[in-house]
């Protein structure tokens, strides 16, 4: 059965997807905080060393949310002098309002952001206009990830860089048995007791579960076209970060 040029399981994710999105986005900030005992900042500072920006990068953050990248990004940059740049891009327009408000809050340099709401499958962006390309925790969401990295690879220029931060596969086993007792018992309650919601979290959990291992993923990106593909895994594997580059 189709729906559009979607299967009706695409169709229901991309929406499912949307609806959790929207429904957490005011909580969204707090509840990483306590999901992850606050140890999403350091993954997502990790992000940032790896991706060692230089004054002059142009930086495409896909699927950004409330710009937690970007926000990096633009602390990272802060003391050099150049015209580096980040485009926050995402499919839904209450994270990025929810970003937008936490920019005026912080007093960011806006004329250094821009907010574009759309689909990380299919980027407005002009091909080869960006010099890095970062997704945090959002490509395993996408309906299908080889589109997303097929865009990813467009838009970036020759040299761009692609790194993605990604819930992974946690090893040894022995963690991963208490990791999955930790994910499926207490993140849903959780979200529950916190933010007044238990679906999104065990979609969380469960999308966690299905996304591809460090190794088949890598592989995935070499098939986009990228070069020198490596990962490093952060905690054990329970996050890695993913690097490529477009030569
Ligand atoms: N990158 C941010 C961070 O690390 O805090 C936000 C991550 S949040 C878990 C996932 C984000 O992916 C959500 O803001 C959601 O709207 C976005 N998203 C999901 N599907 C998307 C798509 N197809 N294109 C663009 N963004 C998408």
């Amino acid at each position: 059965t189709h729906f559009g040029f979607q299967t009706v399981d695409e169709a229901d994710k991309s929406k499912k997807v949307h609806q959790v999105f929207k429904n957490v986005a005011d909580s969204y900030d707090v509840m990483n905080d306590v999901m992850s005992c606050g140890i999403h900042r350091l993954w997502k500072d990790e992000l940032m060393k790896t991706l060692d920006p230089s004054p002059r990068t142009r930086l495409l953050d896909v699927a950004g949310g409330t710009g937690d990248i970007a926000f990096r990004y633009l602390n990272y940059i802060s003391d050099m002098k150049g015209d580096g740049h980040v485009t926050i891009a995402d499919i839904n327009g209450s994270m990025l309002e929810e970003g937008k408000k936490r920019a005026l809050n912080l007093k960011l340099n806006q004329d250094k952001v821009s907010w574009v709401e759309c689909d990380a499958e299919n980027l407005p962006m002009e091909s080869d206009s960006y010099s890095a390309y970062t997704i945090a925790f959002g490509i395993r969401n996408v309906t299908h990830i080889d589109k997303v990295l097929d865009e990813a690879y467009r838009v970036l220029e020759p040299g761009g860089r692609f790194l993605c931060l990604e819930f992974s596969q946690v090893n040894p086993t022995a963690l991963r048995w208490l990791y999955d007792q930790y994910s499926f018992n207490v993140i849903p309650v959780m979200g529950h007791i916190v933010a007044g919601q238990w679906k999104p979290y065990q979609y969380l959990v469960e999308s966690i579960r299905k996304f591809p291992c460090q190794e088949d993923f890598k592989y995935m990106i070499e098939c986009a076209g990228f070069r020198c593909v490596t990962y490093t895994n952060l905690t054990f594997g329970v996050v890695a970060i993913h690097s490529g580059f477009k030569l």
